[in-house]
């Protein structure tokens, strides 16, 4: 016997059917006819998850098209175009306010077909059926008034940021430590804007366009910087994150560290000033170091060296490190805000030799660098705001109690309480039952523990210290 689909299959199920009821009542021509519609099917959906992969992947393989085709509308400022005109713009009037070759006005409807489907702008129809256009939030961002994110568009997409792609694959086969846009400009990211005065613009622009945003949130901060007579921003660009900081808290004195090329020339006021040098050289002291989208530019080795500076250069009683930079956490974020933390972590790979990082690789970093615990405040967007506090030194007489009720967070082991006390020095750690409440003087507690074993017991908040500090 065979069916339509002269298979093999049929032949068995028929073989396998109780001879004398299943085959007698089903008849071989209606089995062979269901059989071969339950293959059809079966192959139907094969070839449906075919095609689906395939529009899958041609989606991911072409979207560099909506990079470039945003990037081609802030060339051609239609986000302005259409603010200036304050009201919803058709198709043909947004044609001839753009400056573009009279034969290119018939294509400006498909490139904003594109953006109107990405929610760049909205379309509605209008008067004789003519497509009439709108700015969303996104492309809110991208008209010429402050905030604008136009200068960072046009940076990241520079072709000297685009080049080092193509080298990636490659790059992945060699040995080479330099990130692929080393390997293909010659120089480090750092040298290359040092080089090239009008990239150094747009990406000290960019940075600065980006940190003035930072004011929508400062000001529900307040706690963070209260307290503060002293900051100094590293890598602190052209001062905008400071200017704010000063304008929330006339009374903190700012420093903005910055390699040379960045800060040449910029006026100092009464409480802003600018340095040029080297972070990896050396910070100038102060209540508090800012490290705002630094270290994700870092490698870990590159991060504890300037952690470890920051630890000298703030004070170990009162002071901190306040980092605001990009906390991975694919389990509780949404899968949009995610896929934009990922790019972040391979352009990081790109250009440079950092990455983005989870709160476990945050975590590990502060602890290696000798500071004894933080706090991740998220904020709006992609980034999150990371108060790292030192190990405070307690003197020969002071004493701290500690009350084992307060403690949040418990380590490991269920039986025993693992405390490291942050302030203390590393050895220090003590086993307590739970529920116990201990005095610890200075010194008493000095145990044989390994430094490591401390390390790996971390994110102990402990609340209501006889000496004065507390953590959350
Ligand atoms: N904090 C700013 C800029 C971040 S971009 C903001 O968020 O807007 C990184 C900055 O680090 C750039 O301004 C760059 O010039 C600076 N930088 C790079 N290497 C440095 C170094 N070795 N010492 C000090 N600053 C450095």
């Amino acid at each position: 016997m065979s069916c339509s689909n002269n298979c093999l299959w049929c032949a068995r199920l028929w073989v396998q059917l109780p001879r004398d009821t299943g085959r007698r009542s089903l008849g071989l021509k209606t089995f062979l006819s269901l059989s071969s519609s339950i293959i059809d099917l079966l192959q139907g959906k094969e070839s449906n998850e075919l095609f689906q992969a395939q529009s899958h992947l041609y989606k991911h393989m072409l979207s560099f098209i909506s990079s470039m085709s945003i990037k081609s509308a802030v060339q051609l400022s239609i986000p302005d175009i259409i603010n200036n005109d304050g009201q919803p713009i058709t198709l043909s009037e947004l044609a001839s306010a753009l400056d573009i070759h009279p034969t290119k006005a018939g294509f400006i409807h498909r490139l904003m077909c594109l953006l109107v489907h990405h929610g760049f702008f909205n379309s509605a129809k209008i008067g004789h059926d003519e497509e009439a256009y709108d700015l969303t939030p996104s492309s809110r961002l991208l008209k010429d008034k402050i905030p604008s994110l136009s200068p960072f568009v046009m940076s990241l997409l520079d072709p000297a940021l685009i080049t080092p792609w193509h080298l990636l694959g490659n790059w992945f086969q060699k040995e080479e430590k330099m990130p692929p846009f080393e390997s293909a400009h010659g120089m480090s990211f750092w040298a290359y804007v040092n080089k090239n005065s009008d990239f150094n613009n747009h990406f000290n622009q960019a940075m600065a366009i980006d940190s003035g945003m930072m004011n929508l949130v400062v000001k529900d901060c307040k706690p963070v910087f209260e307290g503060l007579s002293s900051l100094v921003d590293v890598g602190g660009g052209t001062g905008t994150i400071s200017k704010i900081i000063i304008e929330t808290f006339p009374h903190i004195k700012c420093t903005v560290l910055d390699l040379p090329h960045v800060v040449a020339n910029l006026p100092a006021t009464e409480n802003l000033k600018f340095i040029g040098g080297d972070m990896f050289q050396g910070i100038p002291s102060a209540d508090a170091i800012l490290l705002k989208l630094m270290l994700h530019c870092w490698s870990d080795e590159e991060c504890l060296k300037v952690l470890k500076i920051c630890r000298v250069a703030i004070p170990s009683n009162g002071g901190k490190v306040i980092i605001t930079d990009i906390v991975i956490n694919k389990d509780k974020d949404d899968p949009e805000l995610t896929e934009g933390k990922l790019y972040f972590d391979l352009l990081m790979m790109i250009l440079v030799t950092g990455r983005e990082r989870s709160e476990k690789d945050w975590e590990k970093l502060f602890l290696e660098a000798g500071f004894s615990h933080y706090k991740i405040t998220p904020l709006f967007g992609l980034r999150s705001l990371i108060e790292v506090f030192p190990r405070k030194q307690l003197s020969s007489n002071e004493s701290v109690h500690l009350r084992t009720s307060l403690i949040s967070m418990v380590a490991r082991n269920s039986m025993q309480l693992f405390v490291f006390l942050p302030g203390l020095h590393p050895k220090l750690m003590n086993k307590m039952q739970i529920g116990s409440d201990k005095t610890i003087k200075n010194n008493e507690y000095i145990e044989s523990a390994d430094e490591n074993e401390v390390f790996a017991i971390t994110q102990i908040t402990v609340t209501d210290c006889g000496c004065g500090w507390a953590s959350n």
